[in-house]
């Protein structure tokens, strides 16, 4: 953790930008129970999840059910219809939604509990780093339709950017991104502007810090490292 922080440190140091901007998120997918504890011990309070079911089995451990009002709870992978429906239960932001057919999905789960789902739109600034996400041209003409839906608060974008040598290699990526969210503010096509933009994984978040990046979503550097 110290060493990551540093390294969070520096990248913001290099952008002329306060740490306090960037929301470490510890990627805990396929990872155990105790792992989860110990990252909220060593001050973790955001952690993501790829599946729902798991995510679920994970949520109602008893260790970890008593100390979830620490932890916010994050989707970060594909979100099947029938699924959402759980998702909608446990998750504080689905950054996944890949699909205007996914967010009315969600809306119409969220209003049957009474809550206000917040949501990221996942996008495709990349031909091949997944099969999954919007592109980034149809992004606006789906944020302006997911506007009007009511139990749906759509607060940013996020995106994977594709595998790559170096670091260096995934900086257009983050750049498109960021300029995608940007441009959509000036429109003022939402009724907030959007602020969170999730980007960047352990081989890459530096880089995504330096591009705007506010939620960086770190596996393997955290657990591995
Ligand atoms: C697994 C995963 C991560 C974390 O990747 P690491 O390389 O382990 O840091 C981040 N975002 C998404 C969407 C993932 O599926």
């Amino acid at each position: 953790m110290a060493r990551i922080r540093e390294r969070i440190d520096s990248a913001c140091l290099r952008a002329k930008r306060n740490p306090q901007e960037v929301t470490l998120l510890a990627v805990t997918k396929s990872r155990p129970i105790d792992q989860i504890q110990e990252a909220m011990s060593a001050g973790i309070t955001a952690i993501g999840e790829s599946r729902v079911q798991e995510a679920i089995k994970k949520y109602n451990a008893p260790h970890i059910l008593k100390n979830a009002h620490i932890l916010t709870w994050h989707l970060i992978g594909h979100l099947q219809t029938n699924k959402v429906k759980e998702a909608v239960k446990i998750f504080d932001l689905i950054q996944s939604v890949d699909s205007l057919d996914v967010a009315r999905a969600i809306d119409t789960q969220a209003e049957r509990i009474a809550k206000v789902q917040d949501i990221l739109l996942e996008v495709k600034t990349s031909p091949e780093a997944t099969k999954f996400g919007i592109l980034p041209e149809d992004t606006q003409k789906i944020a302006k339709e997911i506007a009007r839906l009511r139990n749906l608060n759509l607060k940013g974008l996020m995106t994977i950017a594709p595998l790559v040598d170096t670091p260096e290699s995934a900086r257009p990526y983050f750049r498109m991104l960021a300029e995608l969210q940007n441009k959509m503010n000036a429109r003022g096509i939402m009724h907030r502007a959007l602020r969170i933009l999730s980007m960047g994984m352990s081989s890459d978040f530096e880089v995504a810090i330096e591009e705007g990046a506010t939620m960086i979503r770190i596996g393997r550097a955290l657990f591995e490292g």
